[in-house]
């Protein structure tokens, strides 16, 4: 299964959002990282364990990501200084338990696509919510032209160590590369869509 995700970069390596987890370079893995002494229940022999929250998680919608990333760095739950946020793609394969309409978590998983769209861009708005950006204007008074080529240059050393394609989420969608991992049509037909209706 196919699903998206965000992560935290760090130098040349993702870490996962939620939990202090680099992702490898090759395919990865899951296991509980229940806090035992504190939750009052074992570890899941393996993961994705039932009634559990470990396994790799992806989501079936992008806008869902960018929503709690958004959500997460304006209520200061993360702090994106110490790190650069980051939507991309991931494949899962092995146990996959499905969470209804939400996701799905997956016993192994591997980096499949990185989108060089930082969390605030306004191409971000118009593709996954058909509106124009509102956060876009206030981004980009803090935005410089240094800074976007540092995240580029960072974003091409994450692709570089991962093996995986660096492209915007709108040249994806425009170039066909959506389909072409495995991304449901429906999904990939709203965001041609809103980008659309976007250009009029
Ligand atoms: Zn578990």
């Amino acid at each position: 299964v196919i699903g998206w995700r965000l992560w935290r970069a760090r130098e040349d390596e993702l870490w996962s959002w939620a939990v202090d987890y680099v992702w490898p370079s090759g395919p990865a893995e899951a296991s509980c990282l229940l806090d035992a002494p504190f939750s009052g229940r074992e570890r899941c022999a393996s993961a994705p364990g039932p009634d559990c929250q470990c396994g790799f998680w992806g989501l079936w919608e992008p806008a869902t990501c960018v929503n709690k990333a958004r959500r997460d760095i304006s209520t200061g739950a993360l702090a994106p200084y110490r790190f650069q946020p980051v939507l991309g793609l991931m494949s899962g394969w092995g146990t996959v338990a499905i969470h209804g309409d939400e996701g799905f978590r997956a016993q192994r998983g591997a980096v499949v696509c990185v989108f060089s769209d930082a969390i605030w861009d306004a191409e971000l708005d118009q593709l996954l919510f058909g509106r124009k950006g509102l956060h876009a204007r206030v981004a980009g008074l803090f935005r410089s032209e240094a800074r976007r080529r540092a995240r580029w240059s960072r974003l091409q050393a994450v692709a570089a160590r991962y093996g995986v394609p660096l492209v915007s989420l709108g040249e994806a969608v425009r170039l066909g590369v959506l389909q072409e991992l495995g991304v449901p049509a429906a999904v990939v037909e709203r965001m041609e869509r809103n980008r659309l209706r976007g250009a009029r």
